[in-house]
């Protein structure tokens, strides 16, 4: 969806002799990546000129539309990128969506160099039957959807006859999705929670919730602090099956050569969980490992069951435990299934894409045209959409520091593009769109703070797009 920029007067803070300015970068993307870009080419030279732009009409990418909204200490990482953005050298530029409202060559006419930071914004597929079947969803929808994003705030989710959910892949956003079903509903009411989604946990009869992992406990992707955050959770026992927390051999030994500490601690928690039992407490958490789904099945469209293989590992070729399937299967009767296998990257018009990753094509940040082919002069990537959908926030600041090396050195060269026009906002106008500034969404900002001290929470989200727009604009007064 675009939203066209209409009539109100937008007042984007000029750049200071813009076109004399020698270093000039527009940076695609306004999550944790394009933040942390910002802010390493901001401290290299005091000189440059950083536009950020941005599809929706408010900032952070997975920060506001992905961390838990019960992880307010995660989410505080804003303080940081709010300080970035004070700077004299920064502009947002929000509602702009790269590809259509402004084209590549657009952004090539007007800045010395551009960074792809726009993440990863859809879900991997498992490819099996059944995927289809109403009851199955991919948990980045069920995440966007609680976390009140634009395009997930439509999903419909009725949780009042669901008694056990089935969320495949055991990584940290299916930790989260875990814990928004199993905690208790007045933990989250006062989150930024979207408001939408509290009557829908609220008559939710979610009873059991089962990670379905294809290795062992060793190769568990979530981080030992969320096991441990969502065991702690009132009425919650965590599950695990004894044979199924033992090491085998080969885990064992790739533990004690290769595993690191959190894997090691994953290990340890969950054979304590398998030494507990069942417990007695109405909730449960099971985590189950070397078990893959190869069908989902049902019933009129609606999901029933998930019908799962039983797994062995054996040494990949890097001699990294890998699953393969036994002759050996079961079935588990299951009300929804989420897909927590990874987000995955949506191409953007104009920019390489690499299909099989997911990624745009890139040599230590710098974009290829594609694999193994010549550099594209002045185009660069930072974050999830360099490396893939790996890694915690800090972890995209070492990333973007990484691709801001090659900018500077790159630049130092002369090695950029060569624009010919000055400030972008001119061509904005031109276009008529009506562009978010950064003082734009402090406005709208305060809006859902107050909002959110009213109805006793943090704060409350505008959810939809054309809302967004239309409170900031009554707020530009
Ligand atoms: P992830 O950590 O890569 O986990 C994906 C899970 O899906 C793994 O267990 C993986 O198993 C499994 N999987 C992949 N393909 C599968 C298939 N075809 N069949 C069955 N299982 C499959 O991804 P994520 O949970 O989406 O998280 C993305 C990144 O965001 C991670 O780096 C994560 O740490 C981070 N994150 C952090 C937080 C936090 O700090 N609280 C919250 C959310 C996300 P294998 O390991 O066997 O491939």
């Amino acid at each position: 969806m675009r939203l066209v920029g209409r009539a109100s007067v937008v007042i984007i803070p000029p750049m200071t002799s813009s076109t004399a300015c020698a270093w000039r970068v527009a940076v695609v993307g306004s999550g944790p990546a394009a933040f942390y870009t910002a802010e390493a080419l901001m401290k290299s030279d005091h000189e440059v000129r950083v536009d950020l732009f941005e599809r929706l009409p408010v900032p952070f990418g997975l920060v506001r539309g992905g961390v838990a909204p019960d992880h307010q200490k995660i989410k505080g990482v804003v303080k940081v990128y709010e300080k970035i953005a004070a700077s004299p050298c920064f502009r947002f530029f929000g509602n702009v969506r790269i590809g259509s409202d402004l084209t590549i060559d657009d952004l090539a006419a007007h800045y010395h160099q551009i960074c792809y930071a726009f993440g990863c914004e859809s879900d991997q597929k498992l490819g099996i039957p059944g995927e289809e079947l109403a009851g199955v969803s991919a948990a980045t929808d069920f995440v966007g959807w609680y976390n009140g994003h634009p395009d997930h705030r439509a999903h419909h989710f009725d949780l009042s006859q669901t008694r056990r959910v089935a969320i495949v892949g055991n990584g940290n956003v299916a930790m989260d999705v875990a814990r928004v079903l199993l905690a208790p509903p007045d933990a989250l009411a006062t989150t930024d929670i979207a408001e939408h989604a509290m009557p829908v946990l609220r008559a939710s009869a979610v009873r059991e919730v089962v990670l379905l992992g294809r290795r062992g406990p060793a190769q568990a992707a979530f981080s030992p602090t969320e096991l441990e955050e969502i065991a702690h959770l009132p009425g919650l026992d965590v599950v695990v099956r004894p044979e199924e927390a033992e090491l085998d051999p080969l885990s064992a030994a790739w533990l004690a050569k290769d595993g690191s500490r959190s894997q090691e601690r994953n290990v340890r928690n969950l054979q304590e969980h398998a030494g507990k039992g069942l417990g007695s407490n109405p909730r449960k958490l099971r985590c189950r490992f070397l078990v893959a789904p190869v069908e989902l099945r049902g019933t009129d469209d609606q999901l029933r069951s998930v019908r799962l293989q039983h797994m062995r590992l054996v040494a990949g070729d890097d001699g990294t435990p890998r699953p393969l399937p036994r002759d050996s299967f079961e079935d588990l009767d299951v009300d929804l299934v989420f897909k927590a296998i990874g987000y995955r990257g949506v191409p953007v018009p104009g920019v390489p894409f690499e299909a099989k990753k997911g990624i745009v094509p890139n040599v230590d940040g710098r974009v290829v045209e594609q694999p193994g082919s010549t550099v594209r002069t002045g185009h660069y990537c930072a974050g999830w959409c360099k490396r893939g959908p790996t890694g915690l926030i800090g972890t995209n600041s070492l990333c973007a520091k990484a691709t801001v090396e090659s900018m500077r050195t790159d630049h130092a060269d002369g090695r950029q593009l060569s624009p010919t026009h000055g400030d972008i906002t001119q061509l904005l106008q031109q276009r008529g769109i009506d562009a978010v500034t950064w003082a734009d969404w402090q406005r709208l900002d305060t809006y859902e703070r107050r909002q959110g001290e009213a109805a006793g929470k943090v704060r409350q989200k505008v959810t939809d797009a054309a809302e967004m727009l239309r409170v900031l604009r009554s707020l530009r007064g």
